[in-house]
């Protein structure tokens, strides 16, 4: 029997609306999904000019027999929908049916395909069949392509440059590769390679493939499930990262969707970790029961509502938090390019450096392997994980980056952006468990402000009052502080509570406590730093490199840059070339 059905023509009606061929990329994603259908293990894609003069698609997929080739550019022919409830529970990789025709009516095309031994070509101009015969049996379906939109000039005016055709196909085949590691997808422009890869079932390997080693390098697997939803993939250390989203790829039951939520929540796990306005490299497999989610598809997005969505939300922070904070994170320097092409350094040494008379620890360090937490209930709070290594205070450059070092190599430390994770931390941690330990100001501070403002603060002065702020209004526009909590940054308790009050003044309407508090945290521990130039003894320098240790995240200040750097030993002999 034909596996292609006719489809029911109000479905067809339904979803025709927005099925039209546009770009070189909507043609791919026909044929390449369609060869997925066809159980294909081994894809290619061959494109001239970014697919403008051809695209050709070759799978090794199931073939049709003639009666099926020739539906298949009929309009309304579908193997996909049977009736109109299929519409809500999809699973397979959408409906389609109508685009085959739209494209045969646009080009110029030539199928071969092979059924049973039987191999059938059929040749197809501006959707008029040319030519129909038997051909050589090759396993799968080939098809060609060409010289779209030939025939309406129009739209052949609408497309894009060829650079820009081409970077949607890349994109598109990239995350169809990641959403079927075991299939081989082959990718190629005026016969040169794009995309290669394995179709192993590796996703990490995909990954390599469209991103390179370095990168892959960097990426920390994740697994984790509740009773709702199951969760693996990839996601990168934050020394990766990119300008946009574009690469935070959420597949849902093997599909890739974009859900703006979701893509929120990813990027908020990895708040402080990545500075503002950069974006990790993540690729998440969601699994869930059909029935959990509700899929509006229209043809050219498909948007995806999920039942339990706060379920899912809380699993995706969580398991990149825990991922994030167990796993070694300060950034190894192995590529001395960078380094060497300062211009001549002026290296002013404020501690001497007496790497002699420093103790080389004898034992080995242990490795910065991290227990893993069998199956055990995650802790959000404490993972006993050595974040830091034992290091040992040489000295400091620019009286500003702390230099140490241990057997494993050479340590660089920010100590402003130290000190600023770990009073970010203290801060954040007083804010959110307020104590009663407050001091009374010898002098209390009045604070005026303009009527606009003074009515803001006002309307939110429980914000203070909570911090244990002790504020009362006092004359027509002003306010008197008497007291404040004990933690605030001392000497600079009058700047800090301006700080504060000045963070007020920027509410916006979709307020939360916990974003709040957290922009609280951060402006005062910048305030409260040492500064890049405040002259640290040896002593100190220790200090603040055991309370970096306790902290939660000790890889980076509160705004994503990086606290610490290392050159390995290794690395060093290499560039003096003691090593090769
Ligand atoms: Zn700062
Ligand atoms: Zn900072």
């Amino acid at each position: 029997m034909a596996k292609i059905h006719i489809m029911d023509e109000i479905l067809s009606n339904k979803i025709a609306a927005g099925e039209v061929v546009e770009k070189c990329v909507s043609v791919v994603k026909e044929l390449v999904e369609n060869s997925i259908d066809a159980h294909s293990t081994e894809i290619k894609i061959e494109l001239i000019e970014a697919g403008t003069k051809q695209i050709k698609v070759v799978d090794n997929g199931t073939g049709m027999d003639e009666d099926d080739a020739l539906t298949a550019f009929q309009r309304h022919a579908t193997s996909k929908l049977l009736d109109e409830d299929d519409l809500y529970r999809i699973n397979t990789l959408g409906f389609r049916g109508e685009a085959l025709p739209s494209i045969a009516s646009v080009s110029m095309i030539t199928l071969k395909t092979c059924v049973d031994n039987i191999g059938t070509m059929i040749t197809i101009n501006g959707g008029k069949i040319e030519k129909q015969e038997k051909c050589e049996a090759r396993k799968g379906t080939s098809i060609e392509v060409n010289k779209l939109f030939y025939n309406t000039p129009a739209r052949l005016k609408h497309l894009n440059s060829l650079n820009s055709e081409l970077s949607n196909i890349i994109d598109y085949i990239n995350k169809i590769a990641l959403s079927y590691p075991n299939i081989k997808f082959t990718l190629s422009n005026n016969d040169k390679v794009i995309l290669n890869t394995a179709g192993d079932g590796n996703l990490l390997k995909v990954i390599n493939s469209i991103y390179g080693i370095e990168v892959a390098k960097n990426m920390i697997e994740v697994n984790t499930s509740n009773d709702d939803y199951e969760i693996n993939g990839y996601i990168s250390k934050p020394i990766i990262s990119r300008a946009n989203r574009n690469h935070i790829i959420t597949l849902v039951n093997g599909r890739v969707v974009k859900n703006n939520e979701l893509n929120k929540t990813i990027v908020d796990s990895y708040h402080t970790y990545i500075m503002e306005g950069k974006f990790p490299i993540v690729v998440l497999n969601i699994n869930v029961d059909s029935s959990l989610i509700d899929v509006n598809i229209h043809p050219t997005k498909m948007d995806i509502k999920f039942s339990k969505m706060d379920g899912l939300k809380d699993i995706i922070s969580e398991v990149i938090n825990k991922s994030l904070n167990s796993t070694n994170l300060i950034q190894t320097i192995e590529n001395p390019k960078p380094i060497i092409s300062y211009e001549q350094p002026k290296v002013v040494v404020q501690q001497e450096l007496e790497l002699e008379r420093v103790e080389y620890p004898k034992e080995e360090i242990k490795p910065l392997i991290v227990e893993e937490s069998k199956n055990e209930e995650y802790n959000n709070e404490k993972i006993e994980v050595e974040k830091i290594p034992e290091l040992y205070v040489c000295g400091s450059v620019f009286g500003t980056y702390i230099v140490c070092q241990n057997n494993i190599g050479m340590y660089l430390i920010d100590q402003h952006a130290a000190k600023e994770r770990i009073n970010y931390e203290l801060y954040l941690y007083k804010l959110s468990n307020p104590d009663n330990n407050i001091i009374d100001m010898l002098f209390p501070i009045t604070i005026e402000l303009p009527l606009n403002e003074f009515i803001i603060i006002k309307e939110h002065i429980d914000l203070l009052k909570n911090m244990n702020i002790n504020i009362e209004e006092f004359g027509m526009s002003s306010f008197i502080i008497k007291s404040h909590p004990i933690w605030l940054p001392k000497g600079n308790e009058e700047v800090a509570i301006r700080k504060i009050i000045d963070l007020i003044l920027t509410i916006k309407t979709n307020f939360s406590l916990e974003k709040f508090n957290d922009k609280v945290a951060a402006t005062l521990a910048c305030k409260a730093s040492i500064k890049a130039n405040d002259a640290l003894s040896i002593e100190e320098m220790e200090n603040l490199i055991d309370d970096l240790r306790k902290c939660n995240n000790p890889y980076n200040c509160p705004h994503g840059r990086p606290t610490i750097i290392n050159f390995t030993k290794y690395e060093l002999e290499k560039m003096f070339k003691r090593a090769i």
